[in-house]
């Protein structure tokens, strides 16, 4: 049994969804398709329910949107019957959306807003399928899909209540699911977080022990470096879980960041793949070992970096168990961290409780905050002992200024930390120094 994950742009228009079912067709044996809301829906979403939660008007963002889809409408369906459904999905998406807009609004119905893009985006896919007469099934990922009070998917309530939905459709060869969407500890609609359908993909294939999980979208494969920066980049074959995990980790848009870790867990490869040219052949994701070189450079923006300087207390033992309780205690993750004699420094990505957690801090150094910093990974099998590669990092890098250097954490991660501002003069500078490839 195969995963098949198509994203935002891959069912962004008529012919894209109906090149979908034609993909899913071509693909043999049963696959369960799980999709992301029609690309711009969820953007849409987010503006709608920020505007609702400040009291303000979102009605000409709703008809916009509910243009947007009496538009697709009739270009996605062939037969009058099926625009007259089509129509009937929209209006009904589109009265609960106003439900929602005109009650109590609040972070809760903000979830549920969210939660409609990939619903209605599996309805209409859905009656495509019909429309061609293919056997099919939408299985609503509502009935399925779990977080627990950590935000963490409960993968082992997932896969039982998955396997036997399943095996119970054994003459459907396409079961369509949503991806992104799940219900929270408290039984309410949540997410995954934004780009979370790769997740949920993922969820699904360990959940069910599926041979693949197929991750199709508009680019072929993880290319060497980001190409939304870079102009000069090219697919890699081949990653293992651990490259792809750092890659995703640290900025692959590609990939969400948790995507891997079912996957790898369960050992269940990922392959990425290009919607737009099946032919391509993509990225594959394995435990399979490979060539110990640098294989791909990512970066990820809006890190904070906060340094602690305590010439008295840095060496005591128990010191920096204290400074970590109080990123736990604001259930703040730490990316990078790097320790002198005197000083350590770490770096954040979500600054929810930055106040808070540098009035704590303040109790054990004197405290220095750099925000709008980049980190920038430089990803491959066993790189951080191979020969030369901090040579040509460093010489590639000789004229940016660099914050913080980790090297050892992983085998597979030498990352540096610097200031936004350098991030597309370093991408550019790494992908000529280590790949050759000028811009
Ligand atoms: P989807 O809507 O299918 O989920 P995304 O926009 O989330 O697609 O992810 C695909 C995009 O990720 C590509 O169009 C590309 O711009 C971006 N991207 C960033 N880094 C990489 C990378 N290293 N390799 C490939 N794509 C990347
Ligand atoms: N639709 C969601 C988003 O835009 C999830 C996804 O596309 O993966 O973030
Ligand atoms: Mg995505």
């Amino acid at each position: 049994m195969l995963v098949l994950k198509f994203g935002g742009t891959s069912v962004g228009q008529p012919e894209r969804m109906k090149k979908v079912a034609s993909l899913c067709l071509a693909t043999p044996g049963k696959k369960v398709v799980v999709l992301s809301a029609l690309s711009g829906t969820t953007n849409a979403l987010v503006r709608i329910g920020d505007a609702l939660l400040e009291g303000r008007s979102a009605e000409e963002e709703i008809s916009a949107l509910e243009r947007h889809y009496l538009d697709f409408v009739p270009r996605l369906y062939d037969s009058d019957s099926f625009r007259a459904i089509g129509n009937e999905i929209v209006s009904r998406y589109f009265i609960f959306i106003r439900l929602l807009a005109a009650g109590q609004f609040d972070q809760k119905s903000y979830r549920e807003l969210l939660a409609q893009g990939e619903l209605i985006s599996t309805e209409l896919f859905y009656q495509h399928l019909q429309e061609r007469k293919v056997p099919a099934r939408l299985l609503p990922a509502l009935h399925f899909m779990s977080i627990d009070e950590n935000e963490e998917p409960e993968l082992e309530k997932i896969s039982q209540r998955l396997k036997p939905l399943i095996s119970s459709l054994s003459n459907v060869d396409i079961i369509v699911t949503q991806g992104y969407i799940c219900r929270n500890h408290r039984n309410e609609i949540d997410n995954l977080k934004r780009g979370g359908s790769d997740y949920t993909a993922s969820l699904i294939g360990a959940a069910i022990g599926a041979e693949e999980i197929q991750i199709w979208t508009d680019i072929d494969g993880m290319h060497n470096n980001d190409p939304r920066v870079v102009k000069n980049t090219f697919p890699i074959k081949e990653l293992t879980f651990e490259e792809a995990s750092e890659l995703a980790y640290f900025g692959a848009k590609i990939l969400h960041p948790s995507t891997i870790v079912p996957a790898q867990k369960y050992n269940v490869p990922v392959r990425l793949k290009n919607t737009m040219d099946e032919q391509a052949p993509g990225t594959i994701i394995t435990s399979k070992d490979s060539e110990s070189i640098v294989k791909a450079v990512a970066t990820k923006d809006g890190i904070t970096a906060i340094r602690i300087k305590s010439s008295r207390m840095l060496m005591a033992y128990g010191f920096l168990r204290r400074v970590f309780e109080v990123f736990e205690q604001y259930k703040t993750p730490i990316d990078m961290i790097t320790t002198s004699e005197v000083a350590v420094s770490v770096t954040i990505d979500n600054n929810t409780h930055l106040r808070s957690i540098l009035t704590e801090l303040e109790k054990y150094g004197t405290i220095d905050v750099d925000e709008n910093q980049s980190i920038i990974s430089i990803v491959g099998n066993r790189i951080t002992g191979s020969e030369g590669v901090l040579k040509r990092i460093f010489d590639a890098l000789e004229h940016i200024p660099i914050r913080m250097v980790s090297c050892g954490g992983s085998n597979n991660n030498i990352s540096v930390l610097v200031s936004t501002v350098y991030k597309e003069k370093a991408l550019i500078a790494l992908n000529e120094g280590l790949f050759g490839l000028k811009q």
